[in-house]
């Protein structure tokens, strides 16, 4: 027999674990400062060409990306711009894929201008900027504060630290870190997309370039120093190397998908 006391109590022990699951997830979203959108539209290029709707996606992915992955200070002080600045660039790349999920970044350091720590060197991207970390440092993503700010401050020189190494994120997506990032390039692409990597690295190394000539160190460079270039200054890219800016909106805008 069921009493009307029974019901009550559970009744009051549904409210109470309903209270204390909720009471989780409010501490758990990470709030936007409150200057973000000052800063978005300051300093965030991508972010002031969207329309108002486009804006307020961006806002929520930037927020979403905020709470997923923790941002820590190394020595160096996490500042909110820093906090804006480094989930915008997680976004901007695959703004077009609006269920993407970086499942394989749970943290990133922020470690002040340079740093000279004992990992395995071979992983620096050029020594001092950034890193996409492996082995034991999986799932985490280093960045030097001085280049993280640079790289939206000056937003025309076709470099962008933090966006290298997101870039480097999508490569390693499917498993490979190899300039190929199958996990958004139709396979159809690959082939051409190689031939055009391979070209256009020899073309580097026998004339030099207005590409950076770190991307001629591998494909995995090629592709992150390529993607700066195509979020900095697309222009630019356009008008310099046609074949590649179209391959790079097929890859991240999604365009001439169905062509
Ligand atoms: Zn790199």
């Amino acid at each position: 027999m069921v009493t009307v006391l029974q019901i009550a109590f559970v009744l009051g022990l549904i409210i109470l674990i309903t209270l204390f699951v909720f009471e989780i997830r409010i501490k758990e979203i990470v709030l936007l400062p409150d200057d973000y959108k000052i800063l978005l539209n300051d300093y965030v290029k991508f972010y002031q060409q969207l329309d108002d709707d486009e804006k307020k996606k961006f806002e929520d992915r930037v927020q979403h990306f905020l709470t997923a992955v923790r941002i820590t200070g190394v020595n160096a002080e996490v500042e909110d711009m820093d906090r804006v600045f480094i989930g915008a660039a997680a976004i901007i790349p695959v703004f077009a894929f609006p269920d993407w999920q970086y499942v394989n970044l749970h943290e990133v350091l922020v470690y002040p201008g340079t740093f000279n720590q004992d990992f395995d060197q071979a992983g620096w991207d050029r020594y001092i900027t950034g890193m996409v970390g492996s082995g034991a440092m999986q799932h985490v993503m280093i960045i030097s504060k001085w280049q993280l700010r640079q790289g939206f401050i000056n937003n025309a020189d076709a470099h962008n630290t933090a966006i290298h190494e997101f870039a480097h994120l999508i490569d390693k997506m499917d498993g490979t870190m190899d300039g190929v990032p199958e996990i958004i390039l139709e396979r159809r692409y690959i082939s051409r997309w190689v031939s055009l990597m391979n070209a256009t690295t020899q073309q580097m190394k026998n004339y030099g370039s207005d590409i950076d000539m770190y991307g001629a160190t591998n494909h995995a460079e090629f592709f992150a120093v390529i993607s700066e270039y195509f979020f900095e200054r697309p222009d630019l890219l356009q008008a310099n190397h046609p074949e590649l800016f179209e391959m790079l909106e097929r890859i991240f805008l999604r365009k001439g998908i169905n062509s």
